[in-house]
């Protein structure tokens, strides 16, 4: 049996320096006279691990004992061919890694040099079947004159290496507008945005991100469940920062065991809450080596604590084959690998109508809204897709009915196709319903400002 949790994976967030293997640590270590707290790959791989309540800074001084083994041409390029060559290992299919070039020019460098180091340890693995895209990383408690110098060094080589640019480090007392001119200059060379916000700090942070760069995707972001309000284990509402993330339907790069090392336990994390409340929810290991994690791990963490089917995991990673900082072609080409790769589709879908055209749309036998007439289908949604278009097509309805269908008696009619404006795919019913494939009618009520989040009784009728 296939476990659950295993299909092709796409990361979004895994810093290269976080995911060094222990025992290339001890061999770099020995050949530049570097000290390190053990000798055996076992003792230093359990020191590297970050703890609950460990301080900031001896939670980084990790780091830098991995940052000062990586100082030579051959010390970059063999740590980012051994990154690429583990996160294949793991099932991943593309990946974005991400450092901060800067941090390895202690020894001579140039930070040309470094960008071109790692970008040929990616090339020399590149047998191993995994695409890779590099982010380079200022760092918030850096001053934002060296945040400048990483954009403009990544803006340089925006077209051959560089993907995109975060903003990452140490969030309390460091505000993305700081190092706002640094991230102009890295959008202006047409780099990914990306910014660690909301993970070690509130949901200001994300509004501040917001604010100051219009980021493509956040790093972590769980924090903007602050701004919402829970009741009984769900979002009941959302105030305006979350409301401007999940309607700009902007990716949250989350990471599970990440955030329980810095003391939020992976069951307590509001991973489900998020994606339930339409956030673009996608799954990544941040730092593998520094808190003993894989890619496929957390995907059994969301499985397992968070109850995540196989067709929501394949969702997962198809939404971040779709965020990736790269062309069109390679998105569909990445996100229709995992499609295939994860071969599950959703038992249950939902298609969305004004109660009128329900009403008056249906016979004994079938429905056939007059959408069919114009475009040749009706629209169909899995569960976790149905809020976007809820709140673009709907908002403030009052008349919104949402129908539960059994996929397994049209799964013949169903083409999955790309949605109006999006390369994500939605199902498309190429014939009339019958009505026995309806299996549960549903009202949406609007929340007081007119937008939508999924009822409970929905999420009952689809996921039972
Ligand atoms: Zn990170």
């Amino acid at each position: 049996m296939i476990d659950n949790w295993r299909g092709p994976m796409v990361v979004l967030h895994d810093h290269l320096d976080g995911g060094v293997r222990p025992s290339t640590i001890l061999d770099l270590a020995r050949s530049a006279g570097i000290a390190t707290p053990c000798d055996d790959p076992g003792a230093l791989a359990r020191w590297l691990t970050i703890e609950p309540g460990m301080e900031f800074r001896e939670a980084f001084s990790r780091f830098d004992l991995v940052i000062s083994v990586m100082q030579t041409r051959e010390s970059l390029r063999r740590v980012a061919r051994e990154a690429a060559e583990d996160l294949a290992a793991d099932g991943v299919i593309h990946a974005e890694i991400r450092f901060a070039p800067l941090a390895h020019t202690i020894g001579g460098l140039s930070g040309s040099d470094v960008l071109s180091a790692v970008s040929d340890g990616f090339d020399d693995a590149r047998g191993s079947g995994l695409s890779t895209g590099l982010i380079a990383c200022a760092l918030r408690e850096r001053p934002p004159g060296e945040s400048v110098e990483t954009a403009r060094l990544a803006a340089t080589h925006s077209t051959e290496m560089v993907v995109g640019f975060d903003l990452a480090g140490g969030e309390v007392g460091h505000l993305a507008s700081e190092h706002a001119a640094a991230l102009a200059i890295a959008a202006e060379a047409g780099l990914g945005i990306t910014v660690h916000a909301g993970e070690m700090d509130g949901a200001h942070q994300v509004a501040d991100a917001l604010d100051t760069c219009r980021p493509a995707r956040i790093g972590h972001g769980w924090r903007l469940i602050d701004d919402c309000r829970v009741d009984k284990g769900r979002i009941v509402s959302l105030g305006p920062i979350a409301t401007a993330v999940r309607d700009a339907a902007i990716p949250l790069e989350i990471c599970l065991t990440s955030n329980a090392c810095l003391g939020l336990p992976v069951r307590d994390h509001p991973l489900r809450m998020l994606f339930d409340a339409g956030f673009r929810v996608t799954l990544s290991p941040d730092d593998r080596s520094i808190t003993t994690t894989t890619s496929s791990r957390e995907h059994n963490l969301a499985a397992t604590l968070h109850g995540f089917s196989r067709p929501e995991l394949s969702a997962l990673n198809e939404r971040a084959a779709l965020s990736i900082f790269g062309p069109d072609e390679l998105k569909r080409d990445l996100s229709s690998r995992v499609t295939t790769g994860w071969d599950s589709t959703p038992l249950r879908l939902v298609h969305m109508a004004r109660r009128s055209v329900w009403e008056t749309s249906r016979s004994a036998g079938a429905y056939l809204p007059t959408e069919f007439s114009r475009d040749g289908f009706i629209h169909l949604s899995a569960l976790h897709q149905v809020l976007s278009p809820a709140n673009a097509i709907y908002r403030g309805s009052s008349d919104l009915v949402a129908l539960v269908i059994d996929a397994r008696m049209v799964h013949e009619a169903i083409v999955w196709e790309d949605g109006t404006g999006t390369l994500e795919r939605f199902p498309h019913l190429y014939s009339a319903l019958p009505m026995e494939a309806v299996l549960a009618e549903v009202d949406m009520v609007p929340s007081a400002d007119g937008t939508f989040l999924l009822p409970a009784e929905l999420v009952r009728a689809v996921r039972r």
